[in-house]
């Protein structure tokens, strides 16, 4: 007999379990979420909160994604991605960044109800993890996994208490492993990676300075710091990123990984500070110190039975492009919708056999952008003739020709103009953000080819309700003036059907639907005089089909399924392909075996 038993055990607290719980007590699921230490997050580690991630907090509640921007920093003070010598020192070059290139901005303002913003880890965590147990998750802090085994029904996971040094025990048809980069609920899976750990070294130096006098003309969240001698281990440069503008920074900084972690003290620190600053005379409050190694890691198969993993747990890999947080918990909002249909009987475990394969190659994705990111700093330093030795006076030499007025000084100028642009691919990444796609037995196909991409797919985010693909967002106005993006109407842990006026038979065959099938199926019909017109005409233009066909909507605002227009019968096209999406044909079998 367990000493405890719920219907998820989440192990880890970060991003992506506290997440996890928060949407499992939201969708009504019994989960435990445990956490070995007794803080959450003492250090602000990731921050870059992209729109899809903002879509997560906001499906949580409105409440949630406003307390999200009240203690983030704002999208337009994230905006100068600097280059400089030093922050007292010579500017090299400058790129906008997140969203804040006009062009970017309305692609961004286009593409989503909410903002990009600079969350740091220690706002985002006690956020979610507040929002979990505020809904009625049971927490558990002090309290370490050691081991899970499981069988075709249970998982039994034996865990430390560490208050009272006694091992205790909890029985759960589901575990989740969100226990962060050394995962040992993937390693006790046995679950599949492929590539490296530790292939470079850095350190983290969080300090308190007020520096407003070398920023507040170029706001940014990222100073790069590149002087001679800076492209050994690590991210390649110095780093001082900002954590509350602007007496609060994190300095990231190389060390190389073929020799031991340095020691990182008071005087250290404050050495790294004062050179990258570039301001001898500087004075710190030092917070803390800390290192940590480059990854380039992920699992390629995210599930073993009942067992899954997600976040760090699944990815590991650099901070380019701000990738972790905002991809573990976009895990999250994969799968747990998927358990609490399963854990509520709507279900089959073929259900869940989709998380794995709609966000494993993610995974991939991500870690790999992130690692090529590192090398796209590259160019910039060719270009600034950094490369090639350690040599002081001769980079310098390299550096200062840039400035002269021969054809090779100009050359070199042009190569640094195009290498600095070119890293839009780690600061102004809005496709790699927003254009996920999934192709599993969770999304029915309606014989329509892929939509190619007309642009930069890493880029640009390019809205379809291709199958799989994100629901577009729009903007649709309520009969008493108030507005509602197609992401609003749509999430909350239900399927939901949108439609047009010539569709209306849908609304009555969703209601057929979900009662034989005993789920929650919401339908919105929209047009002129119904609860939600498209006023501005967006939606009619996103939607890709016609006025009586319909639009599939998952919980995670992902297409499930669309038809072009009016079917001769309605309720029995939504049971198909509902019931291929929730394996009916597995909860018919369970049925049979009770
Ligand atoms: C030192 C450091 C610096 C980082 N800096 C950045 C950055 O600058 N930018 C960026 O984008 N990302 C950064 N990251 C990565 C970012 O923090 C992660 O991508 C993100 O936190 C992943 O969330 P997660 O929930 O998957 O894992 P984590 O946030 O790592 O959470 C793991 C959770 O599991 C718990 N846990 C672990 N083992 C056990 C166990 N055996 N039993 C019980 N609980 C357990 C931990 O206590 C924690 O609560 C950094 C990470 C670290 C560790």
């Amino acid at each position: 007999m367990a000493d405890i038993t719920t219907d998820v055990l989440v192990i880890g607290t970060g991003p992506a379990g506290s997440a996890t719980a928060a949407l499992l007590s939201t969708y009504g699921v019994d989960n435990v979420v445990i956490n070995r230490y007794r803080w959450l997050a003492n250090t602000p580690r990731a921050h870059i909160t992209n729109q899809r991630t903002m879509e997560v907090l906001r499906d949580l509640g409105r409440d949630v994604e406003n307390e999200a921007y009240l203690f983030a920093t704002r999208q337009d003070l994230m905006g100068e991605n600097i280059f400089c010598e030093s922050l007292a020192g010579e500017e090299i070059g400058r790129m906008k960044s997140w969203g804040n290139h006009p062009l970017s901005r309305a692609e961004h303002e286009l593409s989503s109800p909410t903002r990009m913003n600079d969350l740091p880890q220690t706002f985002m965590e006690p956020l979610l993890f507040k929002t979990a147990c505020a809904r009625g998750s049971q927490s558990r802090m002090s309290t370490e996994y050691l081991r899970h085994e499981q069988d075709g029904e249970f998982v039994l996971t034996t865990c430390l208490d560490r208050l009272t040094g006694r091992e205790l025990t909890i029985r759960s048809k589901f575990l989740v492993g969100a226990d962060g980069g050394n995962s040992k609920v993937a390693e006790h899976a046995g679950l599949p990676f492929e590539g490296q750990m530790g292939v470079g070294g850095s350190m983290n130096i969080l300090f308190r300075a007020d520096l407003s006098r070398y920023v507040a003309h170029r706001p940014s969240v990222l100073y790069w710091v590149m002087q001679p001698g800076a492209d050994v281990g690590g991210i390649g440069m110095g780093l001082v990123r900002m954590v509350r503008p602007w007496n609060e920074w994190l300095i990231v900084w190389g060390y190389d990984i073929n020799k031991p972690a340095p020691v990182v003290d008071a005087e250290f620190a404050t050495g790294v500070a004062r050179q990258l600053v570039g301001d001898p005379a500087l004075e710190i409050e030092l917070l803390s110190a800390s290192t940590w190694t480059v990854n380039n890691m992920y699992a390629t198969h995210m599930q073993k039975g009942r067992v899954f993993i997600m976040g760090d747990a699944a990815h590991r890999h650099p901070p380019s492009n701000g990738l972790g947080s905002n991809t573990s918990i976009q895990d999250a909002f994969n799968l747990a919708w998927k358990l609490a249909a399963v854990v509520k009987g709507e279900a089959g475990m073929g259900l869940l056999d989709t998380y794995s394969v709609e966000r494993a190659p993610i995974a991939k994705q991500i870690v790999t952008r992130a690692n090529q990111s590192i090398g796209e700093f590259g160019p910039i330093f060719e270009a600034l003739g950094m490369t090639g030795g350690t040599d002081i006076e001769k980079i310098r030499a390299s550096m200062d020709a840039r400035c002269d007025a021969t054809p090779a000084a100009e050359r070199q100028r042009e190569a640094l103009r195009q290498a600095i642009s070119f890293k839009r691919y780690e600061f102004d990444a809005h496709g790699v953000e927003m254009n996920q796609r999934y192709k599993s037995a969770g999304i029915v196909a309606d014989g329509q080819m892929e939509p190619s991409f007309e642009l930069d797919a890493e880029l640009h985010y390019q809205p379809t309700t291709w199958p799989g693909a994100r629901l577009p967002h729009a903007w649709l106005f309520d009969t008493e003036g108030g507005k509602h993006s197609t992401l609003d109407v749509t999430g909350k842990g239900r399927f939901t059907i949108l439609t047009g006026i010539s569709g209306e038979g849908w609304r009555l065959a969703a209601e057929q639907v979900a009662k034989s099938l005993g789920i929650s199926l919401a339908t919105h019909v929209i047009g002129p005089r119904r609860a939600l017109a498209d006023l501005e005409g967006v939606w009619s233009r996103a939607r890709q089909i016609t006025d009586s066909g319909c639009v599939l909507v998952r919980p995670d605002h992902h297409v499930a399924w669309r038809a072009e227009e009016m079917v001769a019968d309605p309720a029995a096209e939504l049971t198909r392909v509902l019931a291929a999406i929730l394996d009916r044909d597995g909860v018919a079998q369970r049925h049979a075996a009770e």
